[in-house]
């Protein structure tokens, strides 16, 4: 029996049309039919208006939205594709990993770096590797991108221009495409199979902070005053943290103490952290933060979002930064 796939829009490059003010997102679903039927095979397609959005304009409640369509549609259909802006596709498919912790079936999330409309474009290998992809049976979110496939929640975009836009960062991608089709790296996919519910909340009050050699640390209080609950520090290498001069470690040990929770991962693209190797991670840690081991920043800021969605309890927001939820960190043991 041909398998049932539907095809969610939000917009992006892919379905964009030139406009006055420049590439804008404009094509439906309904005008792609075309294409999507060349590159779907055996795949029955079905349809959906989700948004008409650069990604740049996607915000934390269309994450929840998109999210409750998905889940509202799950067993209705053998997989889904999200077409979707490359600029924040890479934090909506981290945010989709956890909001949908446990889906049965495979939803990929694809777009191009050309229009559809243009003769040369990626569009069409890309929805062809997301169709046949959301036909596999693989449960899980997905990104198809270049020819490879990768877990939602570790994918990077890292080039913004070249077709090979993204990476999965500290991770082997799920599958390939080459001459003798897609390979799935089996061992890739989830193997842990909870009970599927929607876990929609989340919290948005997170602050993104990149250190810098003689970053002001009243930056932090700054944003504690105006409501942030949750910060992201990409701090330096296995994760430094200033501590002499602009004591960067007591701003911090000010915020945690106030029952904030703040997070520090690593500038670096690959490899992750590990704060307990150096003075100024060791420190940092004592003064009370969570490690973001080897997350993209994609990853751990969305995870933090979600995770002051599920919880209040300082514990209990610690101990799920201890926990691998979908994929998205290995936690040394
Ligand atoms: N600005 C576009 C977007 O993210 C870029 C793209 O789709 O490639 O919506």
């Amino acid at each position: 029996m041909n398998k049932k796939v539907l095809i969610i829009n939000t917009g992006g490059t892919l379905s964009s049309v030139a406009k006055e003010h420049g590439l804008t997102p404009g094509l439906t679903t309904e005008s792609m039919l075309q294409e999507l039927h060349i590159v779907a095979g055996e795949a029955e397609l079905t349809t959906q208006e989700f948004a008409s959005l650069d990604s740049a304009n996607i915000f934390p409640e269309d994450w929840a939205r998109l999210a409750q369509v998905i889940s509202r549609q799950r067993d209705m259909y053998d997989g889904m594709v999200v077409i979707h802006g490359t600029d924040t596709l890479a934090y909506t498919s981290s945010m989709l990993s956890f909001m949908l912790q446990n889906i049965r079936i495979p939803v990929v999330v694809t777009g191009s770096q050309l229009s559809i409309s243009n003769p040369v474009a990626d569009a069409m290998e890309n929805l062809r590797c997301a169709i046949y992809m959301a036909q596999s049976g693989c449960p899980g979110v997905f990104v198809a991108f270049n020819r490879k496939v990768m877990l939602g929640c570790r994918t990077s975009k890292v080039r913004s221009l070249s077709f090979d836009a993204f990476d999965s960062i500290n991770c082997e991608n799920v599958a390939e495409i080459s001459s003798i089709g897609m390979k799935i790296n089996e061992h890739m996919l989830q193997k842990k199979k909870g009970v599927f519910r929607l876990q929609d909340r989340y919290c948005p009050d997170v602050a993104v902070i990149r250190l810098f050699p003689g970053i002001h640390r009243e930056v932090l209080q700054m944003y504690a005053e105006n409501g942030y609950r949750a910060f992201y520090i990409e701090a330096f290498g296995l994760g430094g943290v200033p501590f002499i001069r602009h004591d960067f470690i007591s701003g911090i040990r000010g915020l945690t103490e106030q029952g904030m929770t703040v997070l520090v991962g690593t500038q670096c693209l690959y490899e992750g952290s590990s704060l307990d190797v150096y003075e100024t991670g060791r420190r940092a840690l004592e003064a009370g933060v969570l490690q973001a081991y080897d997350m993209t920043a994609e990853a751990a800021v969305t995870k933090l979002m979600w995770v002051l969605g599920q919880s209040d309890d300082q514990q209990e927001i610690r101990e799920y930064f201890q926990l691998n939820l979908c994929g998205e960190v290995s936690v040394p043991s």
